[in-house]
């Protein structure tokens, strides 16, 4: 049970001692971030904007021919694409989330397409490019460092593809962090129980 003090700002669990971190604590802040916002007022929302303004963003990748992450329409196109059809499904293969040891995890994570997803006729998407050389797993065991992150780009349309296959049992947070979908479940089913300890 974690409980937040609204007024002076703290977060007390009896796992661990008052200014210590823990997994419930980590929970229950992302929890309220996501539903309760107005909760994360002065001093903390300053400091987790100064913490995205820095480590957890994504490098841009600029050049002539390319700019990543896109924008406007073009990162509209990706986040549709994304969502039709590299959705995560409610009922996960066991095999899938089975996948856990750090032997299998692979380092480069190149995107499966091979032809673009929007044009006709097959066309086949350019050579992949880095986004993120410096990326992380993250695992229920700990972090897997030194992962790098690529795309594949339409060279006709401008369609680009990430990385982003529930297959492998990873889940592409933001091309920089990476989740196995076993950690998922892990954050979710700390969620679930948290939810009914509320409700009892
Ligand atoms: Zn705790
Ligand atoms: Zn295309």
């Amino acid at each position: 049970m974690v409980m937040f003090d609204a007024a002076n700002n703290t977060w007390h669990c009896h796992c661990v001692k008052a200014k210590q971190s823990c997994v419930h604590k980590a929970i229950a802040k992302w929890h309220f971030f996501q539903t309760r916002k107005e909760l994360f007022t002065g001093d903390e929302s300053e400091v987790s904007q100064e913490s995205q303004d820095s480590e957890d963003q994504v490098e841009t990748v600029t050049s002539k021919h390319l700019q990543y992450p896109p924008r406007g329409e073009d990162l509209e196109r990706i986040v549709r694409y994304t969502q039709h059809k590299k959705r995560i499904p409610a009922d996960l293969p066991a095999k899938v989330y089975g996948l856990t040891s750090e032997t299998e995890v692979v380092k480069h994570l190149i995107p499966k397409e091979c032809v673009c997803p929007e044009c006709p006729a097959d066309l086949p998407l350019g050579e992949p490019f880095i986004i993120s050389s410096s990326a992380k797993i993250i695992t229920v065991k700990g972090i897997i460092e030194g992962v790098t992150t690529y795309g594949k780009k339409c060279s006709r349309c401008g369609m680009v593809v990430r990385y982003q296959e529930w297959e492998d049992g990873l889940h592409n947070f933001n091309d920089k962090v990476i989740l196995t979908l076993h950690f998922c479940l892990y954050l979710r089913n700390c969620l679930q129980v948290k939810v009914q300890e509320f409700n009892t």
